[in-house]
Parts: C-alpha cells; structure tokens; sequence
C-alpha cells in the first residue's frame, strides 16, 4: 500500500511562490515516509479544480493507493476541491501542518506571510470537506512532532486495513452452526460496505485437498512442529499416537493449498459439518491464524474478516492477534477475571511461551481426538473486539483490557487460554458489552488497539462503541441510544 500526498495551492501567487511550495512539500512528504511504515508518494502542487478532480479519480482507480494525506500550504480556494473531494472514494487524513516549527521573529515579511498560510487555507480546506460531509481524520502539528508522525501511522494503518477488506475472499466450510444468532449476517450488505466476498464450499472439497497432500510434505512438515514446539512425546515419530500429528499436519497443507489456489486469505470452520475429516482443524487453524489468515469458528465469517483485516493492520507491530471467545469467569469480588479460549483455536501469535502441542478427546465435532498447541496468552494491554449484524447495519464494539498471568496453573485445561482484567471492571464491561449485543466471538489483539479501530469505522461508515476505563453503564446506554437515532438518520431513507 502507498498513501498518496497532495498539496493544495492556487495561481495567483505566482512561479516563484510555487516552486517554494513544492520543495517544501516535498520534504515533508519525505520526512513522513521516513516515519512511517508506508511509501509516501508526493503528487505535484494542486493548483485548479481540474487537476483536483482527476488527483482524486486517479487515487480511486489506482489499487496500490490505499489514502490521500492532503495539505494546504497556502490558501487554496475550497471550490475547487469540490468535484475532486465528491468523486474521492480513499480514506482522506487532513495534515494541518507548516514547513516552519518556529517564527522567523526578526526577519518576517509580507513573501513570508504569503507562503505559509496554512493556518488559514487549511481552515479554508477543513469547511468544504465538513459541507460536504467528507469522512476524514485531522492531523494538527509539526512533521517532526513524533506525535504527529504516530497518529498519522495509526490512521494508515486503518487504511491498510481498509484497502484488504476491500478486495479479501473468504471461504467457508460448512455454513453457520445450527441455530446460533449472532454469527449469522447479511453478507451482501457486508460487500457493499465493506468490499469482502463471503462464499461457501462443500467440505469434501477440503477433504479431497487434504487428501492430496504428499507423504514427503508431512514427513517435512511434521519435522518443523517438533522444531517449534514442545511435541508430546506420544505424537512424535515412534509415539504411539504419531499418526494423528501426520493426519494434523495433511490437513494443514490441505487446508493451506485450498485457500492459496482460491486467493483466500481467511475463512471459516463448523464443527457440524466436517464430512470425511477425521479430526476437527485445530492446529492446522492455530498456524494459519499465525500466518495471517483471518479464522471464525462455527461459521462465524464476520469474526474471520475482522481477524484478517487486524493482522493486516498491526503487520510489523509487536504483539500478537487471535479469534477468542468469552469462555467462563472467576467471580471472586476484587478479582474478576475473565477466561477467554475456543474449542480449540486460538493464535499462537498471543502465546507467552514456546506452545506444547498435545492430544486430547474433544466430545464436539464426533470425530478422531484433534491435535492442538496449548499455551497461556502473554499479560500486557490488549483490546478484544467484537462485530454484530444489528439488522440495518453493523456493529463494532471493542473493550480495552489486561491479559494477566492465570492467577495459578490450568494443568488439566488442554486448550490454549487468555486470561484478562477487563476495563474499567468485569461487571461494566460485560454489562455494557451485553447491552450493546456485542458478540461472543471475538479478536484479542495486543498490536492494535481502540485508535486504529476508531479510524478504520470512520473510513467504513461503521458504527463503533469503545469499553474502555472511564466507561460508566449509564453513559453508555445513553450512547447507544444515540447511536440508533445517528446511524438511521446517517444511512437516509
Ligand atoms: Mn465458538
């Protein structure tokens, strides 16, 4: 992905201002690119309506363009952005910056005063944008401000994942688990807003790719999980259950080369419907999880786009990202916690130790014992994060919280776990989590967190409500009620 750098300007200052202007915004376009993790491309200075508009049509035909960061150096008369700005379908961040940190005090003149209007022309800028309802994040302060560098990663990092949920294809296999509401969605509507293709195919399909794989490439694969992991020894080669790891790691190449030969870069799972697997996909999912693919169980589609749509946010960051469900509570007053885990498949990416990989009976899914790898997540901030299909749209909730060390050892627990402190307390956020509808399934992410999501809903039109510390349940049932009125007023008739 690149973000594009406009500057905004107009004729009437003449070649020599000009030419000023476009040194000058060139450097700051080089001096963002050394700071953050995308390739800056600086446009030439925009001077008229026409060059704007087709600026704009270029970013949106071009798919390497994932945003436009645009700066008014000087005045720039707003009209002229309004075609261009109408036509712009890219995220938008407004820079309000100036080349200059400090006044030339002693030697300021009226070219000097000509040249640096920003103060105004973005003014100017930041009217048009807000007249015509333009979606966008302002950015105020000096490029050599490391803060101004790092709120303006954060929203390119929310572009990032933007640009992939715009083209991501996600297969599922099997449909959504018998019953279950809150996986269940509107996946054209989901399209639209988002971009995502959602498609189902026959299990077997999988079946025959797992199949397919070759003895050597188990042979080769099961060699790397004893190098990665703490293999019990009853699955490694001689082990009395080493058949089973080769059957786990045939449905990991199969699994890998269905997704890769269709382009799919998450997809879904659901126990009910396994056809002829001999075991449910558990390790198989905990490595591709760790690969960035997005993953739901039970069908869950919508859980798997947010999962893949985060790893691809939070790419270089340090900090893990996994599906997670809330599993059961500890209850005792002062220390409420919550553990978090799945069946089976939670993203080794959050492990705080080199995981075991192990063998036990799993009563769901009536299929052979699945392999997995067990292991406690890492303590440390994190957010989980949650999306529900309310009907006439979509839903995000997100809950800032502390993974903590199991207050004492799960020896007989044999999935993968996290155990956290939710903010600002347990019965808070899961009363505000529950009122909102807020799903059970749900990404934990220790990379990114509440100020990527809050760009990433403002690109997208998508509702967003934060549980963070300064949460009350009173306030928040009155932002709810708000945002019913907001977002049906928002969408029109
Ligand atoms: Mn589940």
């Amino acid at each position: 992905m690149k973000l594009w750098f406009l500057t905004g300007s107009q004729g009437l200052y003449g070649e020599d201002t000009l030419r000023q202007v476009a040194e000058q915004s060139r450097g700051i376009a080089e001096q963002l690119g050394r700071a953050l993790p995308f390739e800056v491309v600086w446009q030439p200075v925009l001077t008229g309506a026409d060059a704007i508009r087709r600026a704009c049509l270029e970013a949106n035909a071009d798919d390497e363009c994932g945003g436009l960061i645009a700066w008014m150096h000087t005045f720039s008369p707003a009209k002229m952005w309004i075609a261009g700005l109408d036509a712009l379908r890219k995220p938008l961040l407004h820079l309000h910056t100036q080349a200059n940190l400090e006044l030339p005090w002693s030697s300021i003149d009226m070219d000097f005063m000509n040249l640096n209007q920003a103060a105004h022309g973005d003014r100017e800028f930041g009217y048009i944008q807000s007249r015509l309802g333009v979606a966008r994040k302002t950015v105020a302060g000096h490029v050599s401000d490391p803060s101004v560098a790092a709120r303006i990663a954060t929203w390119a990092r929310a572009a990032a994942g933007r640009a992939e949920v715009a083209s991501l294809r996600l297969a599922r296999f099997g449909d959504n688990m018998r019953d279950v509401a809150v996986t269940e969605g509107d996946k054209v509507e989901a399209q639209l807003r988002f971009g995502v293709s959602v498609n189902t195919y026959g299990v077997n399909d999988l079946v025959a790719a797992v199949d397919a794989a070759s003895d050597a490439d188990v042979s080769a694969l099961v060699k790397e999980y004893a190098d990665l992991y703490r293999v019990a020894p009853e699955l490694l080669a001689g082990g009395e259950r080493h058949e089973s790891l080769r059957y786990a790691a045939r449905i990991e190449l199969g699994l890998r080369s269905f997704l890769d030969d269709g382009g799919f870069k998450a997809f879904t799972t659901n126990f009910e419907d396994l056809g002829g697997l001999r075991q449910l996909p558990g390790l198989a999912v905990q490595r591709l999880m760790a690969d960035g693919y997005g993953f739901g169980g039970e069908g869950d589609w919508k859980t798997s786009v947010l999962l893949r749509t985060l790893k691809v946010m939070s790419a270089g960051l340090p900090g893990g990202t996994s599906f997670m469900e809330d599993y059961t509570y500890n209850l005792t007053p002062g220390e409420e916690l919550i553990l978090g885990a799945h069946m089976l498949e939670v993203c080794p990416t959050i492990a705080a130790d080199t995981p075991s990989c192990e063998i036990h009976p799993l009563g769901i899914g009536n299929r052979e014992d699945p392999v997995r790898l067990v292991f406690d997540a890492v303590p440390g901030e994190a957010i989980v994060m949650g999306l529900a299909d309310m009907g006439d749209r979509f839903r995000l909730v997100a809950n800032e919280i502390d993974v903590v060390a199991p207050p004492q050892p799960l020896p007989k627990l044999p999935v993968a776990r996290a155990v956290w402190r939710p903010r600002p307390d347990l019965r808070t956020s899961a009363e505000s989590w529950i009122t909102a509808g807020a799903p059970h399934h749900t990404v934990l992410s220790a990379a990114v967190g509440a100020d990527e999501l809050t760009d990433f809903a403002e690109m997208l039109g998508v509702e967003l409500l934060v549980i963070d510390a300064d949460t009350t349940s009173r306030q928040f049932a009155k932002e709810l009620r708000w945002n019913q009125a907001y977002y049906r007023l928002a969408q029109g008739f």
